[in-house]
């Protein structure tokens, strides 16, 4: 017979945004009953997240150090005309550490995986099967919503960790190596050395549509790994994204789409880099914001959570005009140069871009000198010009 449950706080979707705020509520409120849903039977799924150590505030390191599984003090970047070693610290962690630590922080009875979510409102859970849970809050952490609200481009990789025969030479991340064959968009291998004999490589691509031919990637990733000499034992976990890349969009209706008066986290509230497509720098951020605050109820959740995406949302569209010129003002094969002038410029200036808090002086830097688009192209892109007058500012 359907069961109903009560707690004070239920969150819907133990991924990154789900996992990291029931962390830091057992940390800072253990007096809360809490309940974590959960369709798959991990926690986390099977990603590996990284991040640069300026993304997160030192206020809120405590929420993500102890998951950390491998740092670096610095990192390479390279493309066909210019190579550069840059010392911001770089860390990545692993889904199941998350899930080993978030099992040892809540109680069993607080953690229900393999249970699907049906439906949703601000104080109530409908399982698959019956079951419901009645909460005094919920917050919807189930992952992407309704991504057709958005103007996007994506960003799709395919990532292999490896085993190999012999320790490799390279001893810091290779977070884009663009000096590889362009092909169907931006294409870049991001390579992170775990170990003297385990290394990951992935194969990433800025394209036009997010279908991703796996074979494909995987034969390059080969290709790659042979081109360093790298000899593979064995392939130890393979993962793949296809991550959006923001260029516009209707913030509300996304919203919207999935329940309007939820509580919403992670990629769910729109909340990711609108370039990159990565949710782990305002995941921590959210769940410092959740962990601070006193009224749990799903009304306060919800005007609280929508608050925070829709000012983040806001405050980016500098990003989402860079993605516009990215995707329709630079041919597929030359959306490198974008990115090859972009890492020329001040390290502190990619820092404060990576973690979305540029500045006016960073923004006027990345627009002014000689652009890598063609500039009658690029003001189309963003709405400045009509396409018909573009032919002569080319
Ligand atoms: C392979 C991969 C690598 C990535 N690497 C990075 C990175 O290095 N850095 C970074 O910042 N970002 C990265 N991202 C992007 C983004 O940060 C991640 O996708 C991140 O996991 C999103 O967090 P989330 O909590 O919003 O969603 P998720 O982590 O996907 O969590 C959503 C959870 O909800 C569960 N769920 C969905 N529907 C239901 C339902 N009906 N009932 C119950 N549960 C449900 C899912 O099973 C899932 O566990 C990566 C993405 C992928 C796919």
């Amino acid at each position: 017979m359907p069961t109903t449950l009560s707690c004070d706080l239920a969150i819907v979707g133990g991924g990154l945004a789900g996992g990291l705020i029931a962390l830091a509520l057992a940390r800072k409120r253990p007096d809360l009953d809490v309940r974590l849903v959960e369709a798959g039977e991990t926690l986390g799924g099977n990603h590996l997240w990284s991040f640069f150590s300026s993304d997160i505030a030192a206020s809120d390191s405590w929420i993500i150090a102890p998951l950390i599984s491998h740092g670096w003090a610095g990192y390479d970047i390279a493309f066909p005309a210019h190579r550069r070693a840059l010392a911001s610290a770089y860390y990545s962690i692993e889904s199941q550490r998350l899930d080993t630590l978030v099992r040892k922080a809540l109680p069993d009875r607080a953690i229900l995986t393999g249970r699907r979510v049906d439906d949703v409102s601000a104080t109530s859970v409908a399982l698959a099967g019956g079951d419901r849970i009645e909460a005094r809050g919920v917050i919807d952490a189930r992952g992407p919503g309704n991504l057709a609200r958005l103007d996007l481009g994506w960003q799709k990789f395919l990532g292999r960790e490896m085993s190999l025969a012999e320790p490799h030479a390279a001893p810091r991340p290779m977070v884009m190596d663009a000096t590889v064959a362009q092909v169907d968009g931006f294409r870049f291998v991001y390579c992170l050395p775990f170990a003297a004999t385990r290394m990951f490589v992935e194969d990433t691509y800025y394209s036009d549509t997010p279908t991703l031919d796996t074979a494909a990637l995987g034969a390059r990733i080969d290709g790659y790994v042979q081109q360093r000499g790298w000899q593979v034992e064995r392939i130890l976990r393979q993962e793949t994204g296809v991550l959006p890349v923001a260029m516009g969009g209707d913030f509300e209706g996304y919203w919207r789409s999935s329940g309007l008066n939820v509580a919403k986290v992670g990629m769910r509230a729109g909340l990711f880099h609108p370039t990159t497509g990565y949710s782990l720098p305002d995941a921590v951020r959210t769940a410092a914001l959740i962990a601070r605050t006193t009224d749990l109820s799903g009304a306060n959740l919800h005007l609280l959570t929508h608050g925070f995406a829709k000012a983040t949302w806001q405050q980016r569209g500098f990003y989402r005009m860079l993605d516009k010129m990215l995707f329709r003002a630079a041919d597929p094969e030359e959306r490198y140069r974008v990115l090859e002038r972009f890492y020329r410029l001040d390290p502190q200036l990619v820092r404060r871009f990576y973690s979305g808090r540029s500045t006016m002086m960073d923004k006027a830097r990345i627009l002014t000198g000689k652009p890598p688009v063609p500039i009658g192209r690029a003001l189309q892109a963003i709405g400045m010009l009509p396409a018909a007058r573009t032919g002569g500012a080319e």
